[in-house]
């Protein structure tokens, strides 16, 4: 076998799909014959699943590929993902890098390893497909009682500031058979929330079957506790979830990450967004009306190209006002072969530098009053493995909570918790019981 008695390690940078396809990618070295260890340990063969997301992302991965030739520099070193398909020139000059590797071919990225170390780097960049496309479950990843599960890929939405489409390709869908075939296998190993993952998930579309179709389906499934949707576009969300969401029987969770990515209409209309405040303000006053436990997030970006102050300020206001609980924050970085980055009124990184800490201290804030509502209240935490004497977890609407380990051997439990002090990070709270427990789980 390829890798018998040899040691490998995989490193993801970036989002929750670049996470998944790690797993993946593991799963195959060791149906491979290859022992895994951690990111930074001695190891014959390392492969870094790399992001292009923003100029910082390209700085992350390249110091990752040279952290791990500097460990290991008689290693066999694999390149692939985002970054791989949008500079593989650039990656391969790096001394000691073995294989570039893009988006169309990473998960078979053991096909094209030789024995040895090439002579010079090979570089593998195909034209990535639009066909539904399927992952085949192989090995045996290790995975959590929270597992992403990668639905869908690439984007037609060509939003003016955003590479996704030119490093994971057009829109395109996970096969509905080859899904559900893992999902089996995931209930199988222990998996009991299972957190849809994608490029632009809403616009799923299998075999006549839509995203509503799919969670259906996935949330008829015995073994799915929890079905979580990470992040999906604004335009994309189907209203016929709210009932799901509201329904504390359900196993959909009361959570939607919504990235609005700004909250003023002008520059929405520059990044090319497919909508505007009024209907995204409707939106959100359906969603929160029918579904009370709901948990809204955002991502905001700061410093596109011609955004003044006043804009600026608008979408603090509006942030503010609108019933999110958090933002993630991103700062604007010129993407090569975007239209953004050719756009005038570039901003100084001196302004985007405070505009981003401001809107952070703003989403601290909202993040600790959110928390604040929560106390006094009992929730269902799936408990997850213990650190430091500590269970965490989330709650339906995904709080972080940690738990005191007052018991052992809870992980992977339901357990219900009433919370009592909270932190701008997670809430700590008081076990009252726990599946398994004489009291069950019953809400006091
Ligand atoms: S929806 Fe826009 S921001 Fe999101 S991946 Fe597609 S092009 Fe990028």
């Amino acid at each position: 076998m390829h890798g018998s008695g040899k040691k490998a390690s995989v490193k993801a940078l970036g989002c929750r799909l670049n996470q998944y396809e790690a797993l993946a990618m593991e799963g195959k070295l060791k149906a491979a014959g290859y022992e895994i260890v951690s990111y930074g340990e001695d190891a014959d063969l390392g492969v870094i699943n790399s992001c292009t997301v923003t100029n910082e992302a390209d700085a992350k991965s390249r110091n990752a590929i040279r952290r791990f030739i500097r460990k290991n520099p008689e290693a066999m070193t694999v390149v692939v993902g985002c970054y791989s398909q949008m500079a593989a020139n650039r990656i391969a000059m790096i001394d000691g890098v073995d294989y570039v590797i893009g988006n169309h071919d990473k998960l078979n990225f053991l096909d094209y390893l030789a024995d040895d170390k090439p002579v010079s780097p090979v570089i593998v960049r195909e034209r990535i497909s639009r066909e539904d496309f399927s992952i085949g479950f192989v090995g045996d990843p290790d995975f959590e009682q929270r597992a992403n599960l990668k639905i869908q890929d690439g984007c037609d939405f060509m939003c003016s500031f955003c590479v996704i489409p030119f490093a994971r390709g057009r829109a395109r869908s996970r096969d509905w058979e080859d899904l559900f075939e893992e999902v089996g296998q995931m209930i199988r190993k222990g998996v009991r929330e299972f957190i849809l993952t994608g490029v632009n998930l809403g616009t799923y579309e299998s075999k006549g079957n839509d995203f509503l179709a799919l969670v259906e389906a996935l949330a008829d499934l015995q073994g799915v506790d929890r079905l979580r949707i990470s992040s999906i576009e604004p335009t994309t969300i189907p209203e016929e979830l709210f009932d799901m969401m509201a329904d504390p029987g359900h196993s959909l969770m009361p959570y939607l990450h919504i990235p609005m990515q700004s909250c003023c209409d002008r520059t929405l209309a520059g990044m090319k967004r497919k909508y505007g405040m009024k209907e995204m303000t409707d939106f959100f006053d359906r969603a929160t009306q029918a579904i009370p436990q709901l948990c809204l997030g955002t991502d905001l970006m700061v410093g596109f190209p011609g955004e003044t102050e006043s804009e600026f300020e608008e979408t603090c206001d509006r942030f503010l006002e609108l019933p999110f609980a958090y933002c993630h924050v991103f700062t604007f970085s010129e993407r090569a072969g975007t239209p953004a980055a050719k756009m005038d009124k570039q901003l100084q990184m001196e302004e985007k530098r405070l505009r981003s800490a401001r809107l952070r201290r703003l989403s601290a804030a909202k993040r600790m009053s959110f928390h604040e509502k929560q106390l006094g209240q009992v929730f269902r935490v799936l408990l997850e493995n213990p650190k430091d004497e500590f269970y965490s977890g989330y709650t339906d609407h995904y709080v972080r909570v940690v738990v005191p380990q007052s018991i052992t051997g809870l992980e992977n439990r339901m357990a219900l918790v009433k919370m009592e002090k909270s932190t701008p990070e997670f809430i700590e709270g008081r076990l009252l019981s726990y599946e398994g427990s004489d009291e069950g789980l019953v809400f006091p």
